[in-house]
């Protein structure tokens, strides 16, 4: 039977307002990366990259799912049991749009994370102010539930099985440069389609002009929401055929 992986990023939330990496030099929300969203900028300064946690989870309660959030919940709804999605964003936006099931890889904003059980819990949209405890083992040392550069994405092995089971790989709104797309996209031997407005050469030191899209059987060089309907059409004729 027909199973079809989607691999979603950051582009995928940008029409909702949500900030990429990629589009702004490797900044987010104008903070450098590497300090708060690193093991190196946590230990540096954990009250700094607490408060930038807080604040993406504030701002993410009035963003809105867009157009592409619903068509890829529908999608969900449509072929229940043959999508799988993982997705690297931390936002809710998918679960806005009413999907079920998706795989978070980084973790996610709206859950807090106990250091000594490692079990999480539901804080919404509220501000970490440094009373909280853990509901599962009382321990009050607890942080963001978000997965740092340095640290372990236990998720990713839900990468490799997806591969094993999928026949189409759909990549949307990911610069690959967290996840390696182009590997991915081999294994797929060219059952796949990026969506992605822009063309993203790979960091290859043998050829700065290596393309991402080159790896992958559809280009479709638009935004996330433009995209859906040439989706959806290859997606129709792939399910079709099994
Ligand atoms: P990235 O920022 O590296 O790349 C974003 C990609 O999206 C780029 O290739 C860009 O051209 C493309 N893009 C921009 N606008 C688009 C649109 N409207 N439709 C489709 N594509 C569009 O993002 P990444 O590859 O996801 O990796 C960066 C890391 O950033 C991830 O680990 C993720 O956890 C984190 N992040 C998450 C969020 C979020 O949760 N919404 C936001 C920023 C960063």
């Amino acid at each position: 039977m027909h199973k079809i992986m989607i691999l979603s990023g950051a582009g995928l939330s940008a029409e909702s307002g949500i900030r990429t990496f990629r589009d702004h030099d490797g900044l987010w929300e104008n903070h450098s990366v590497m300090e708060v969203c690193s093991t190196q900028g946590w230990i540096a300064n954990r009250v700094k990259v607490t408060s930038f946690y807080n604040d993406r989870r504030r701002d993410l309660e009035f963003k809105e799912p867009n157009h592409a959030h619903k068509v890829l919940a529908q999608l969900e709804h449509d072929y229940r049991g043959r999508v799988i999605h993982l997705t690297q964003n931390i936002d809710n936006l998918m679960e806005k749009a009413g999907a079920k099931d998706i795989i978070h890889l980084h973790g996610t904003l709206t859950d807090l994370r106990c250091e000594a059980c490692t079990q999480i819990f539901n804080i919404a949209y509220k501000k970490q102010v440094g009373n909280e405890k853990c509901p599962h083992c009382g321990n009050t040392r607890v942080r963001h539930n978000v997965v740092m550069f340095g640290e372990a994405a236990p998720e990713y092995t839900r990468i490799y099985q997806s591969i094993k089971e999928c026949t189409l790989f759909i990549a949307i709104g990911t610069s690959g440069t967290v996840i390696d797309i182009i590997p991915i996209a081999k294994e797929f031997n060219k059952h796949s389609i990026l969506i992605d407005p822009k063309r993203q050469n790979t960091a290859s030191t043998f050829d700065p002009h290596d393309y991402i899209d080159e790896y992958f059987e559809h280009f479709i060089q638009k935004k996330a929401g433009d995209a859906m309907e040439d989706m959806m059409d290859i997606i129709k004729e792939h399910m079709g055929q099994g």
